[in-house]
C-alpha cells in the first residue's frame, strides 16, 4: 500500500561524525523498508546492542587518553626514560617528574594517535 515510514531524519549536528544510534536505526530500518516484524526488532536489539557497546568502548577508551594532569587535553607527549604518554603537551612542558613513577623527566617525545 506504500505506506513507507519515513522517519524525520534531522540534521541539527547532534553527533555528526559518528555512526549513532539514530543513524543506524535509520540505516535499519530503510533496508528492510517493509516495516518491523518480530524478527525485524530481535535483529535490531542485536543491533542496538552492540552498537551500544561499540559507542561504551569508545568513551571508555577516550577517557584512557586525557591528560593525567588537566584532564582535559588528550595525551599527545611520551616522557623519558620512563615512556609514560600520560600527559598533553602543555602540562609536560611544566612537569618535571613524570606523575605516574615519579621518575625525573629528562626528555619528551611528541606523538600522533591515529
Ligand atoms: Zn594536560
Ligand atoms: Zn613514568
Amino acid at each position: 500500500m506504500g505506506n513507507k515510514r519515513s522517519r524525520p531524519v534531522t540534521t541539527d549536528g547532534a553527533g555528526e561524525g559518528e555512526p549513532t544510534l539514530h543513524n543506524l536505526l535509520v540505516k535499519f530500518v530503510e533496508d528492510e523498508g517493509k516495516g518491523l516484524s518480530m524478527e525485524g526488532l530481535e535483529e535490531m536489539a542485536i543491533l542496538l546492542q552492540s552498537a551500544l557497546s561499540a559507542c561504551i568502548k569508545a568513551k571508555e577508551r577516550k577517557a584512557a587518553w586525557l591528560c593525567r594532569v588537566c584532564l582535559d587535553s588528550e595525551v599527545r607527549v611520551v616522557l623519558k626514560p620512563c615512556r609514560h604518554a600520560c600527559l598533553c603537551e602543555e602540562c609536560s612542558n611544566q612537569l618535571v617528574a613524570c606523575p605516574i613513577c615519579r621518575i625525573k623527566v629528562t626528555g619528551r617525545e611528541k606523538f600522533i594517535l591515529s
